[in-house]
């Protein structure tokens, strides 16, 4: 059968990796499809993920920083929600940056395809536009960047519009008077973090023992000290068994250590995790191999078990994250151009934008104790500093890994505000090979949130003097 299109590299998927891929690949000069089925570019980061659960993030940090202005003697009055505005600013976002994707693949002259891919052979991809027509493609190499898509709970009423994805939870159709949030992970407890802010009255159930399963434990615990403050109920090692929709609420049922006092929800919000969507690509008529959670292997090129077709982003495994992708897309952009290039990632730094943020990077304390790696732990309180004090924030810390035999920092830590940007500077002292001395002399503004990584450095070196 005679192509429709042929290309020298496509790219199956527009989010952070696949976008990234199919513009690197451009600027090196090889002709690009970009295929897509969504209207829009951007994958789930940028339309239902990253981009506009921070915009609602930021309404949330606003409202509860006006809250908490009384405690520096400025009263404000009751915030006034206007959902609508607020959807309104979310979408101008997003649909910012939507505009600027196509434009930079016109301006890069990747053509675009919308539709549907499924490999039909190791060369050829079928296209199902929405009006059902079928394209075929034929391309000389391939970047799956298909991504992933949340997890259903079986057994729950999804056509129910009050049990909710994170998709869902993002629309923001009203905000709920009583919320159960399902799984009290990074995207969980987000979201949780914006309709609490908005006035819900906020349920989090977690199967393991403590929030956010993956970072360490110390690290949890302000947050967790700060969100039962504001009234949220945690339930650990608890699970949500049943869950039957009522005119008057969605019904659940609870199994485990710790079971809710109500059992009527106004909404329900599933965050369990997400599932790679390796499985939907037709991956077998390429011949790539994918394992039995919908991940496909790749080596440290993104090649898959397939030579000239590569993998990226969520659809290769964890962690799922945009930069990760992002990252990924243009080593495999570089590889299929012809650069002699591998990567294997020291360090992805994963950051939960709840308040406080948490962060962490490279190796965490409880990793080191179970794999029996001699790390030297080094701890800043931010009580210990006046600029995280005066903000009214104390109760933050920083934390970094140093191995023991030769003093350089393996890992780092931060909860409090803006721990997401901070962490970057451990991120970029690990990718450097930087020992304690290093960061520990490099001169931090004062008084800045940024201090306390040099100052735990310093206290890592028993060098440390000024601690205000
Ligand atoms: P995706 O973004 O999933 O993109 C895949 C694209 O492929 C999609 O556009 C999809 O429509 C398309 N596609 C799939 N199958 C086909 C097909 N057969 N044919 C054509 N097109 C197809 N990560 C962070 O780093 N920071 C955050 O703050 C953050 N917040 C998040 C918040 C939420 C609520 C969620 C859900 C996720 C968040 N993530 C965050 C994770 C992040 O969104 C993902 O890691 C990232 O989007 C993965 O990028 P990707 O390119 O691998 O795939």
């Amino acid at each position: 059968r005679k192509a429709d299109i042929e290309c020298a590299l496509v790219v199956l998927g527009a989010g952070p990796g696949g976008y990234t891929a199919a513009f690197r690949a451009a600027d090196l000069g090889m002709d690009v499809v970009l295929v897509e089925r969504y209207e829009a570019l951007g994958g789930v980061c940028l339309n239902v993920g990253c981009i506009p659960s921070k915009a609602l993030l930021h309404a949330a940090a606003v409202i509860d920083e006006a809250a908490h202005a009384a405690d520096f003697g400025v009263t404000f009055g009751k915030p006034e929600i206007d959902l609508a505005a607020l959807r309104g600013h979310k979408e101008r976002v997003v649909g910012q940056f939507n505009k600027g994707l196509t434009g930079m693949a016109k301006q890069r002259k990747v053509r675009v395809v919308q539709g549907t891919g499924s490999f039909a052979s190791a060369h050829e991809l079928e296209i199902t536009g929405a009006d059902g027509q079928v394209q075929l493609l034929r391309f000389g190499q391939c970047i799956i960047a298909a991504g992933s898509q949340p997890l259903e709970l079986p057994g729950f009423p999804w056509d129910d519009p009050r049990v909710m994805d994170s998709t869902g939870a993002l629309e923001l159709a009203d905000v709920p008077r009583r919320l159960l949030v399902v799984g009290g992970g990074i995207i969980g407890l987000e979201m949780a973090t914006v309709y609490r802010a908005l006035g819900s009255e906020i349920t989090v159930v977690e199967l393991a023992d403590q929030l956010m399963p993956g970072a360490d434990r110390d690290l949890v615990k302000p947050l967790a000290d700060r969100l039962k403050k504001q009234g949220v109920a945690i339930h650990l090692k608890t699970k949500v068994v049943e869950a039957r929709a009522q005119k008057n609420g969605i019904a659940c049922g609870f199994e485990g250590e710790s079971i809710p006092d109500g059992k009527l929800f106004d909404r329900v919000l599933v965050a369990v995790g997400r599932v790679p969507n390796g499985r939907r690509i037709g991956a077998e008529k390429a011949g790539v191999a994918v394992d039995g959670r919908g991940f496909i292997a790749v080596d440290a090129q993104m090649r898959t078990n397939v030579r000239h077709i590569f993998a990226i982003g969520d659809i290769v495994g964890q962690p799922m994250l945009a930069h990760k992708a992002s990252h990924e897309g243009k080593l495999a952009a570089e590889v299929a151009a012809g650069e002699k290039r591998e990567w294997i990632a020291r360090v992805i730094p994963s950051v939960a934008y709840t308040d406080p943020e948490i962060a962490w990077v490279g190796v965490t304390e409880a990793e080191a104790k179970a794999s029996g790696i001699q790390a030297g732990v080094a701890k800043f309180p931010w009580a210990a500093s006046a600029r995280a004090v005066g903000i009214g924030r104390g109760e933050g810390f920083t934390k970094l890994l140093f191995d023991e035999g030769s003093n350089r920092i393996i890992g780092g830590a931060i909860v409090g505000p803006h721990a997401g940007d901070l962490i970057s500077e451990v991120a970029l002292a690990i990718e450097m090979g930087a020992e304690a001395a290093d960061i520990g002399h490099t001169i931090h503004p004062h008084p800045t949130l940024s201090e306390s990584v040099a100052m735990a450095a310093e206290a890592y070196e028993g060098t440390i003097t000024d601690l205000y």
